[in-house]
């Protein structure tokens, strides 16, 4: 995989964003990734009527792009089905970023979050959205300012854009696959909301439940979001990245996107990478890299520290030893392991560290995450942390506690909360036995 620093940050808007006293980006070295493309050129394409929806959706199937915030759902089928339910349709990006060691998204909008507002557009063009939210988990603020301004300039260029392709806007509501406007007359109503801090509310039916203006818990599925999501409309909720790939994938198009993965995998990822290297940071580098190519890719091991351990998806995707290093990290290749990788959030431990206090802390964050509706999680995070502080852990109620967190939660919070202790069970056991 060939590595290169990205240019140092020059946009309007990190220059926008440094100005302001927020939070500057720091410098990433990236792989060598397709070069953005340029700004909004592909939205502008689809509004002069050229490629039409049914063909974007098409490049979007070629590509096997699937939803990067964590669950890895094929993003053309998402979009297909959203575009078949009665309008009126919603959208929301989720850039309620909490996973434990996730960056990715700070980093991109922070770099310039025109990509991602162009990508929510094109969707909201093929799929007919007459409203979207951006939901921004508090902790960003350097991201929300941006954003409110990037969103300043977006209004004049959607009055723009009317003027010159009038025949794409109109009414969405009633639109079917034969055609009809792309887009609402001035285009979709977006409103910038701001998150209060809660994990949860990065769980999708949880974030909704607060658009709505009620506390953030998951909702009980289904119905699924895309049929019927916020104020009960079908609703089309993607993250950030997801989103952000969408110019450069219509660009090159579907098929060359997803030739970029390697080890069978289709396209890129961001990739956050941080604890014991020397260069934490966001890397980009194709599907299916492994361990030792992101510890490559951010430098080597830090000094003085030899690999033992890693996250290979935050908090919930479990733990690794270091004998899985050459895995490949994308979806679907680590459930052998009892591990996934999310969002892609990788946190290198080194023989300094300890699984077994990696688990705790990580059972710790759930515990005070969970948002309580449901007994198992609510009671069964606490019980776990009590037993986890055991010098030598009881691998009995220890199971017996982990199948009841994953059969009887509701969310994915409760259902994941138990890897990293299973993986400790299961690969680190002179951790925790005598
Ligand atoms: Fe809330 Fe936990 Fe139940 Fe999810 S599993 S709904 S976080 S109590």
């Amino acid at each position: 995989v060939g590595q290169r620093q990205l240019a140092p940050a020059s946009s309007e808007a990190v220059q926008a964003c440094v100005r302001a006293g927020d939070t500057a980006p720091r410098p990433v070295p990236a792989s060598a990734a397709p070069a953005r493309a340029q700004d909004y050129a592909q939205l502008e394409r689809l509004l002069s009527g050229a490629p039409r929806p049914i063909d974007v959706l098409r490049e979007l199937e070629a590509s096997g792009l699937r939803g990067l915030g964590g669950a890895g759902f094929p993003a053309w089928r998402k979009w297909a089905t959203v575009a078949g339910q009665p309008g009126p349709r919603h959208g929301v990006v989720n850039i309620d970023e909490g996973e434990v060691g996730t960056f990715k998204d700070w980093h991109l909008l922070a770099h310039d979050p025109r990509p991602a507002l162009e990508g929510m557009l094109i969707a909201a063009a093929v799929v007919g959205l007459e409203r979207v939210w951006l939901y921004v988990r508090d902790e960003y603020h350097d991201v929300r300012v941006l954003l409110a301004r990037e969103l300043e300039d977006l209004r004049a260029r959607l009055a723009a854009w009317q003027q010159r392709y009038p025949a794409a806007f109109g009414d969405v509501t009633a639109r079917t696959s034969g055609g009809g406007p792309l887009l609402p007359p001035g285009g979709p109503v977006i409103e910038l909301r701001r998150g209060a801090g809660a994990y949860i509310c990065g769980e999708e039916s949880a974030l909704i439940e607060s658009l709505e203006g009620r506390r953030g818990m998951p909702r009980l599925r289904p119905p699924i979001t895309a049929v019927r999501g916020v104020f009960g409309r079908p609703t089309l909720a993607h993250n950030v990245e997801t989103l952000w790939w969408l110019p450069t994938l219509l660009r090159d198009g579907g098929a060359a996107w997803a030739a970029a993965g390697v080890r069978g995998r289709s396209g890129w990822r961001h990739y956050s990478v941080s604890g014991r290297v020397r260069q934490p940071g966001c890397y980009r580098l194709p599907a299916g890299s492994t361990l030792n190519e992101l510890i490559a890719a951010a430098g080597g091991m830090a000094d003085g520290h030899r690999l033992y351990a890693y996250l290979p998806g935050g908090a919930s995707g479990g733990i690794l030893p270091a004998a899985l290093a050459d895995v490949p990290l994308d979806f679907d290749t680590l459930a052998d392991y009892g591990a996934f990788v999310g969002s892609m959030a990788v946190v290198v431990l080194s023989e300094a560290d300890r699984a077994r206090d990696a688990a705790l802390s990580l059972m710790r964050f759930f515990e005070h995450e969970s948002c309580g509706q449901c007994t198992p999680c609510r009671a069964g995070t606490t019980q776990a942390v009590a037993l986890l502080q055991a010098p030598v852990w009881d691998r009995a109620r220890l199971d017996d506690l982990s199948h009841t967190l994953r059969d009887a939660s509701i969310c994915g919070l409760g259902q994941a909360a138990p890897n990293p202790v299973d993986s400790v069970l299961r690969f680190f056991p002179h951790e925790v036995t005598p």
